[in-house]
């Protein structure tokens, strides 16, 4: 237990004490207090030390062994993980992650933040996160559904439509979703809302596989109208090539802007005038269809590959959506050095705090994931919503209800980040997703 007083510091300090090896949950963890615990501190409701104790420690942590059998009949195991965070605003909601570097510090982190992002979109979710450090990346389809199968039949009995609902994230898209809901359907004998991301025969939504790029993409749209500004003309860096990267290269392109790169682990493809459509088309192709690597199309339709991160490239906007810690000091300050004016982040804190601070003391507006990725989990929150009403929306009812969504989570940014002429985004997001889930954990005795 810490003094009765509330204190960044001793925080931070039980946080390190108990899991001094949690490196990237207590880098969420500080990247959060330290914009929350001062607003804490002014307002009487909130500056209470024990409400803060229980809003950092999740209530439940789920692992679970995970086997199965490959293609060549070896018995192979992985570990399976669900944090199920907090559900003061409603049952906990948060992708699955498969990537062979997945441990509970990281879904910690992943699901710590997602809290804050769902108490931001205004729908009734709580904050969830899990997965596995199974990797997908040359398994056979025999082999990905074998692996899902075996997860969810060990997840299934954690999980609900009420209870928790979890969704895609790295390596788990609509395919690896559609093999679990089939299995929870055997094994439960229902049909209903349990997972989202499912395909749209399968009760999936309209523009769920589009939502966090789309999302990210209006986002942005907002940030450039604040300051009189459109994307029509803009230059734009987008990493990685998978779910949210595809998306919102596909949307910022749509509305005009010059998308100059695209990344994977291995590297950035990239043509200076911006990609064109047969590009893009063929970038997608290669990753969708063909399971390739960026650098195969070095030389090809006018595309070079180089073996390094987009961050030193010149542009207006960044949209870091491949993984954590992807825009470090030497990135950010490159960005800088290149003219950089916004940041917007589709992946989940892809900046080390360092970097966010250089981005602060340059005034280039910097938007959060929890803000600017909120897309993906709130058109799953219009999943959950028309699966339970047994309906299906249309893409433009679906858009629109999207679009508007993150507007508001711009303007709660807005309200509570604006300083003079500047917005920090990510103070914004911070409290104004504190306050609805504090709130929330003081009405119901802080259980
Ligand atoms: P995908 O698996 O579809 O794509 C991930 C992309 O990131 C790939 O291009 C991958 O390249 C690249 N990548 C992964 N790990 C690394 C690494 N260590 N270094 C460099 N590149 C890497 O995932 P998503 O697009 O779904 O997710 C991307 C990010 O967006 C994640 O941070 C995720 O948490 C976040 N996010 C996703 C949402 C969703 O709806 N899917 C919602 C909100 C946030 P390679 O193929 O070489 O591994």
């Amino acid at each position: 237990m810490t003094k009765n007083t509330l204190s960044l510091d001793s925080l931070l300090e039980l946080i390190k004490q108990r899991d001094p090896h949690e490196t990237e949950f207590v880098q969420a963890a500080t990247e959060i207090l330290e914009t929350v615990i001062p607003f804490a501190k002014s307002h009487d409701k909130y500056n209470n030390i024990r409400l803060f104790e229980r809003l950092i420690e999740p209530e439940r942590v789920i692992q679970f062994r995970v086997p199965w059998v490959d293609d060549d009949g070896n018995e192979r195991t992985n570990r399976g993980f669900r944090v199920q965070y907090n559900n003061a605003l409603g049952p906990y909601k948060g992708g699955l992650r498969f990537h062979p570097s997945v441990n509970l510090s990281i879904l910690k982190f992943l699901s710590f933040e997602q809290v804050f992002k769902n108490s931001l979109t205004g729908l009734p979710l709580g904050g969830g996160k899990g997965g596995s450090d199974f990797n997908p990346k040359g398994k056979s389809n025999r082999e990905i559904k074998a692996f899902c199968q075996s997860f969810i039949t060990e997840l299934y009995r954690f999980i609900g439509s009420e209870t928790d609902i979890p969704a895609g994230d790295i390596g788990v898209g609509s395919i690896e979703i559609g093999y679990m809901f089939g299995q929870y359907k055997r094994m439960t004998n229902t049909f209903n809302g349990v997972l989202t991301g499912k395909a749209v025969s399968s009760g999936g939504s309209k523009l769920r596989n589009e939502a966090t790029g789309y999302g990210l993409v209006y986002f942005l749209e907002e940030m450039l109208h604040e300051n009189n500004e459109e994307l029509d003309g803009k230059k734009v860096l987008v990493s990685g090539s998978g779910n949210v990267a595809q998306f919102a290269a596909q949307k910022a392109m749509q509305m005009g802007a010059k998308v100059i790169t695209m990344s994977d682990s291995d590297g950035t493809i990239y043509c200076e005038k911006g990609l064109n459509e047969e590009q893009f088309d063929t970038i997608i192709k290669l990753k969708n269809e063909q399971k390739g690597r960026l650098s195969e199309l070095d030389g090809e339709k006018g595309l070079s590959f180089i073996n390094k991160k987009p961050w030193d490239m010149e542009a207006d906007i960044a949209l870091p959506c491949a993984t954590q810690n992807e825009i470090t000091e030497v990135g950010a300050q490159n960005l800088i050095e290149n003219g950089i004016k916004y940041v917007a982040e589709g992946a989940n804190m892809p900046c080390t705090n360092e970097a966010i601070a250089l981005f602060h003391e340059a005034n280039v507006y910097h938007a959060p994931g929890k803000a600017s990725n909120a897309g993906g989990v709130s058109v799953s929150g219009l999943e959950m919503a028309q699966n339970a009403q047994k309906q299906f929306w249309d893409e433009e009812t679906v858009d629109k209800k999207l679009r508007q969504i993150m507007k508001d989570i711009h303007s709660s940014c807005r309200k509570y980040g604006k300083d003079e002429d500047y917005i920090n985004y990510l103070k914004g997001a911070n409290i104004a997703g504190f306050i609805r889930v504090a709130e929330a954990m003081i009405s119901q005795g802080q259980v």
